[in-house]
Formats: C-alpha cells, sequence, structure tokens
C-alpha cells in the first residue's frame, strides 16, 4: 500500500523496509518532483544532433560501492557526455602528474583550479587573466587540459575512451553525428584556443586540440554506465569492481573537490548549497554526482537551465540528497 504524506508525495517506506526499498522510493519521489520541471528548460539546439533530444527522456542510476544498483526511468539510453568528459580528461592528466612533478607543476601553471562565476563557454576571464582558464571543468580549462595530454599520452582520445570503458566496465561507444557537427560548429571554443595561443598557452594547433575535446563530448553513455564510471572517486581512486587504482586518494579527492566547486559552472555555488556533493553536468542533461565512500550517481534530462545544466536533474539530485542526508557540507 502506499502512504501519502500530507504534501500529496509517496511517503517513504518505514521501518521495516529495507535500505534498498527506501532508497527506491526516494528516487520515485524526486523524479516526481524533478520531472515536470524539464518543461521549462531547453535543450540545447546549438547541432541537430542534440537539438532532437527527447525532452521527456528522464534517468537516475544510483551505483553503491559494492555494486548495488538504485535505477529509475531511462537508465539504458545513452547520450553523448559532454562535458561530464572533463572529469575524465583531468583524471586522465592527473594520473601523468602523479607520475612527474614537471607535469604536476605545468599543469597548474597553465590552468586554474577556481569557480568562474562565468558561463562554460564564456571568454572575457581568458583576456583579463592573461590565456590561463579558471578551472578544468569548463571549456578553455579543458582545451589546455587536451593540449597538456597530448604531450603525454601517446593517443589521448584512445585513452579517454579505454579510460571510460575500464570504469562503466563496458565497451562504449562515440556518436559520430555529434563528433562530425561539433568539429563543425566549434567556433566559439575555436577562439578560445586562439586567444590562449596568443598568450602562449597551447603549444599545439588548434584544430590538434579541438580534436580530442570534441572527441571526448561525443563519447555516448547511458546514467547506469556513467553512476558506475564515477564511483572511484567515491572510492579513494579505486575502480571498486577492478580493484585497479585509478588515482592516488589524494587527487581522488582534489578531482572531487574541483567538481564541487566548478563542475557545474556559474551554478557551482548554488549546487554546493542545494544538492552539496561533487557534480560535473554536461550540455546534453547529464549530471554525474560523487557520494565519498558511498556511491556514484547520475541524472539525465535534457532541457537544461540557463547555466548549462540538466533542470529537472539539479532538482532530483537535490531531493535525493536531501532525503537520503548525502551531502558532504
Ligand atoms: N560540446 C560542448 C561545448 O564544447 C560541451 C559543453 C558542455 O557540455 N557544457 O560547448
Amino acid at each position: 500500500m502506499s502512504m501519502t504524506t500530507p504534501d500529496g508525495n509517496d511517503a517513504v517506506p518505514g521501518s521495516g523496509a529495507s535500505d534498498g526499498d527506501r532508497i527506491d522510493a526516494v528516487l520515485r519521489q524526486a523524479a516526481d518532483i524533478a520531472r515536470p520541471a524539464a518543461k521549462d528548460g531547453h535543450v540545447a539546439d546549438y547541432i541537430p544532433a542534440l537539438a532532437g533530444a527527447n525532452p521527456d527522456g528522464f534517468a537516475i542510476a544510483m551505483v553503491d560501492l559494492d555494486g548495488t544498483e538504485h535505477l529509475h526511468g531511462d537508465v539504458d539510453v545513452t547520450f553523448p557526455i559532454q562535458s561530464i568528459s572533463k572529469v575524465f580528461s583531468l583524471v586522465l592528466a592527473m594520473q601523468k602528474a602523479d607520475a612527474s612533478s614537471s607535469v604536476r607543476d605545468e599543469l597548474w601553471s597553465r590552468v586554474g583550479r577556481e569557480p568562474s562565476g562565468d558561463p562554460f563557454n564564456s571568454l572575457v576571464q581568458l583576456e583579463h587573466e592573461q590565456g590561463i582558464p579558471r578551472n578544468p571543468m569548463i571549456n578553455a580549462g579543458a582545451l589546455v587540459i587536451d593540449d597538456v595530454l597530448l604531450d603525454h599520452c601517446e593517443d589521448s582520445k584512445r585513452s579517454t575512451l579505454e579510460l571510460l570503458e575500464l570504469l562503466a566496465g563496458e565497451s562504449l561507444t562515440v556518436d559520430r553525428d555529434v563528433y562530425d557537427s561539433e568539429q563543425g560548429s566549434s567556433t566559439r571554443n575555436r577562439a578560445m584556443a586562439n586567444l590562449m595561443a596568443s598568450f602562449g598557452n597551447l603549444r599545439h594547433s588548434v584544430d590538434e586540440v579541438m580534436d580530442p575535446y570534441v572527441y571526448a563530448c561525443a563519447i555516448s553513455m547511458s546514467a547506469r554506465q556513467l553512476a558506475r564510471a564515477v564511483r572511484f572517486l567515491a572510492n579513494d581512486g579505486i575502480e571498486p569492481d577492478s580493484g585497479e587504482r585509478i588515482l592516488t586518494p589524494r587527487h581522488a579527492r582534489r578531482v572531487a573537490a574541483i567538481m564541487l566547486t566548478c563542475g557545474t559552472y556559474d551554478a557551482s555555488g548554488e549546487f554546493a548549497y542545494s544538492v552539496g556533493l561533487p557534480c560535473k553536468s554536461g550540455v546534453a542533461g547529464g549530471i554525474v554526482g560523487v557520494v565519498p565512500g558511498r556511491m556514484g550517481i547520475c541524472v539525465w534530462s535534457p532541457p537544461l537551465d540557463g547555466s548549462g545544466n540538466s533542470r529537472a536533474g539539479r532538482i532530483a539530485l537535490h531531493e535525493i540528497a536531501e532525503r537520503l542526508d548525502l551531502s558532504v557540507v
């Protein structure tokens, strides 16, 4: 029998229910509250492959460190990970930095670790700050990370895909439509790359840097796969199924810190306030979240708010974090 609270929501099952039942009920409640908000958002339309996304698509996937899954909605529908890829490019760069102090010095002299307070594709700070992007979670920062990776990976596109396949535990594909149309429509990203090059903060040509950037954005994953893939950040840098170390505990914490402070662009403060988890969003409507010591989360709903974050996704994360007391702050 379903119980109803005075505000009309289904009540969470009581003390007799298992943890799994309780979490499943919370996901249903979060979805009921969040889904209507999608209609006030706008699906990214700068390329046809994103403009055609189903605005009613919706998923919540939570995967515990022991592999237990809590799922709601379209959890196996794949979508381009877009800027969520920036987390994994940073992870690759941190791996290189772990192995070499000169890479570490280079990395953090070429990109900052402060929230930008500006849109993810803004050019204004770059001019004022001599071509040094504020952080690796905005477009300019990810372009610098890609430039660094070109020097330190034999094939940085392959390394990114292989890292994600290892973390998701499955083979993945790249959406060719997204890849091709972003190559042809990235005038703003190219402007950023050119501006950074003019300040001496790009070693490779704009075309060379754009290629792995666009490729990583076009990797297709489902909410279930993404929730699995971020679990190592909740597990001191170790992928929990294979036991493989991806990052040192210190660097795993630092990636999560950058996600918390910068992962949702100029809404990062609001996310820290209302969700309280390290998160990273992408313009196709996915948002991943990390619950240290416990789980990886991914929500997906394509319509975006003014900052480029999934509108319903943020509300769902807020409801889940509140009801399950997941906030790290
Ligand atoms: N492909 C998008 C871009 O480069 C990614 C941005 C995002 O997901 N916020 O602008």
